[in-house]
């Protein structure tokens, strides 16, 4: 494995670095702090610089990292409420407007990372008008907590539980029925990875 390194000013720790790699099963890229832990212990969400070391603009501020978290998500996804989430929006102005706050919020944290000329404005997951990937918003829920992202706490909400008390081994699958890590960590279509 080889090691990372954070930007100067980083937070995280190398043994967290650690079990996000294993959790990815590759390095990280850009990893500048622990946004989020399951309840486990482990890192389950981390934020990630605007441009990854290569260069590479990087929208998703907030990524998920656990795959057992990924998984569980992916599950809501081809259950189909995507599509349930995109129709209130459209329906409910007042949704449709914290959604856009949520947006906007999304954007002023990333904006304390640097600036990104090629991804300003475009924030992740499909906000501030579309639900393309809960995984995306869920994350952005867990980082900064409930009341912020509407359908993000509303996704985190039907999550069943995806964490093991004994900690989240990556190569452990869950213990109900859910797809397997192989489908779990499959990349949304479209969704960059740090
Ligand atoms: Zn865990």
């Amino acid at each position: 494995m080889t090691s990372t390194h954070g930007p100067d000013g980083t937070t995280v720790s190398p043994d967290d670095l650690q079990l996000v790699a294993r959790q990815l099963g590759r390095a990280p890229r850009g990893v500048v702090a622990v946004a989020h832990r399951c309840p486990c212990g482990a890192p389950d969400v981390v934020r990630t610089q605007p441009r990854l070391p290569d260069g590479t603009p990087f929208p998703t501020t907030y990524y998920a990292t656990c795959p057992r978290l990924t998984g569980a998500i992916s599950t809501l996804e081809t259950q189909g409420l995507m599509r349930e989430l995109q129709a209130r929006l459209g329906a409910d102005t007042g949704l449709a407007a914290a959604y856009r706050h949520a947006h906007d919020r999304y954007l002023a944290d990333r904006a304390e990372l640097g600036q990104v000329p090629e991804i300003d404005g475009v924030s992740a997951g499909g906000m501030p008008e579309r639900v393309k990937c809960l995984h995306v918003l869920v994350a952005h829920s867990l980082a900064v907590g409930p009341g912020v992202n509407p359908l993000g706490d509303e996704a985190l909400g039907r999550l069943r539980q995806w964490w093991h008390p004994d900690g989240c081994a990556a190569n452990r699958p869950a213990p109900d029925a859910g797809p397997s890590l192989d489908e779990a960590s499959a990349p949304d279509e479209g969704e960059a990875r740090p």
